[in-house]
């Protein structure tokens, strides 16, 4: 069985764990773990690809707006095509839905980058909705579509260029800490390293269980999303995504079709999830309740995991009890907008914990793992 040594092993090749090897293999060797036989084959590979500002709550919010310049003007060389590309984000309301939507816009956090618009104008942006069904709208102009795969390519590309260690089909089975390091036992092989991420998506309890911390109750959570046509003279392109203000279903031009989601949000255990029919045909019905549409076909369908922390933070910081062991979990619904900064705060906190510039308004105490009562509670016995 071979050993390899580096300073610092990140388990789970998702963006999360892509984007801060990237970041951390300027300054460090790096090896980075994947289960699967390529990177991306759980949630990264199957988000909705919206950038939005005012998604998510205060701490995911912070981690989105300080990563708009990377979507936007990403380093030289980094990526081939843009990132992003602007399609705006159309929240609408029916009229029982008027206080939901007049919280949401007296919301002072979200002001700058939302605007009220006029039922005429949210029913003209998207000409399938049904006008006995919109009472009212407000639209983020500034909501994005991120091509994914761009993104996560580019940072494996970078990566490797730094010298990088990507290693698939190497899960993380045992972990133990001898003198000073970690040893993970990949079955092929052991990799050690003072320092691990834990980057493990929906298994980032799981990962930290076989470590020997406790859990911090990061639930993994099924959404579905479905590809369905559109009639041969509707054309979809230029709509924005179309966000119901108590999300329960959202649904979203892609590539000549019509991508359509129930917003689900059922707890499961991590796992190579799988769409199931009810969700599939509440998209469907929730999408033709407001829509006038009438869908005859789906093209595909597919759930993925967004795990959530208790608060619905994420998670980014050394464990409490372990050494060496840092978490960069939790990422919920968010994971794709917020990874350019978090990979950066995750390598600021793991090489010295100078935070940069554009990350120093983010309160640290609040992405911290430290802030659970319940993992020190467990760890103490109380
Ligand atoms: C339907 C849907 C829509 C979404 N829409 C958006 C959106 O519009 N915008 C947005 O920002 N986010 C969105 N998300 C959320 C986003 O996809 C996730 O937050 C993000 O992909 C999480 O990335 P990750 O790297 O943490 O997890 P993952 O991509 O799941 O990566 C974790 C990796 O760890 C690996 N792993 C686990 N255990 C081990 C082990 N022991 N050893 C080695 N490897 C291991 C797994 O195989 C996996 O590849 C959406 C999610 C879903 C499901």
């Amino acid at each position: 069985m071979t050993t390899q040594t580096f300073d610092i092993a990140i388990i789970g090749a998702g963006i999360a764990g892509a984007s801060a090897a990237a970041e951390l293999a300027k300054t460090h060797s790096v090896a980075l773990l994947e289960r699967e036989d390529f990177p991306g084959y759980h949630s990264t590979g199957r988000s909705a690809a919206l950038f939005s500002e005012i998604y998510g709550n205060a701490a995911v919010r912070a981690l989105s707006r300080a990563s708009r310049d990377f979507f936007y003007a990403p380093p030289r060389g980094f990526a081939e095509h843009p990132l992003v590309r602007k399609r705006g984000a159309l929240h609408i309301a029916s009229a029982q839905q008027m206080r939901s939507l007049d919280d949401f816009a007296a919301n002072a956090d979200l002001a700058s980058s939302i605007r009220r618009i006029t039922r005429e104008e949210a029913l003209g942006a998207c000409s399938i909705l049904r006008p006995d069904y919109v009472a009212a709208a407000v639209i983020e102009d500034d909501a994005a579509d991120v091509d994914v795969h761009a993104l996560h390519q580019a940072y494996l590309r970078q990566f490797r260029n730094l010298g990088g260690t990507l290693m698939v089909d190497a899960q993380a089975r045992g972990l133990s800490h001898r003198a000073g390091e970690w040893h993970i036992d990949t079955g092929a092989g052991i990799v050690r390293a003072p320092m691990i991420v834990n980057a493990a998506g929906a298994w980032a309890d799981a990962v930290a269980k076989s470590a020997g911390t406790a859990p911090l109750f990061i639930q993994p959570c099924r959404r579905t999303a479905v590809l369905v046509e559109l009639p041969p003279n509707v054309r979809g392109e230029g709509w924005p995504m179309v966000i119901d203000i108590d999300e329960t279903f959202y649904m979203k031009p892609d590539a000549g079709l019509l991508l359509i989601s129930p917003a689900d949000e059922t707890p499961t255990d991590p796992c190579d999830v799988q769409a199931e029919e009810i969700d599939v045909a509440t998209a469907i019905d929730r999408i033709e309740h407001v829509t006038n549409l009438r869908i005859r076909r789906v093209r595909k369908r597919w759930a993925g995991l967004r795990s959530f922390a208790p608060d619905r933070s994420p998670v980014i910081g050394f464990d409490a009890v372990l050494p060496g062991f840092f978490w960069l979990a939790g990422q919920g619904g968010y994971g794709i907008q917020t990874a350019p900064a978090a990979a950066r705060l995750a390598a600021s906190l793991l090489r010295d914990g100078a935070v940069p510039d554009e990350i120093a308004g983010i309160y640290l105490s609040q992405l911290s793992p430290q802030r659970f009562g319940i993992g020190a509670a467990k760890r103490s016995g109380t």
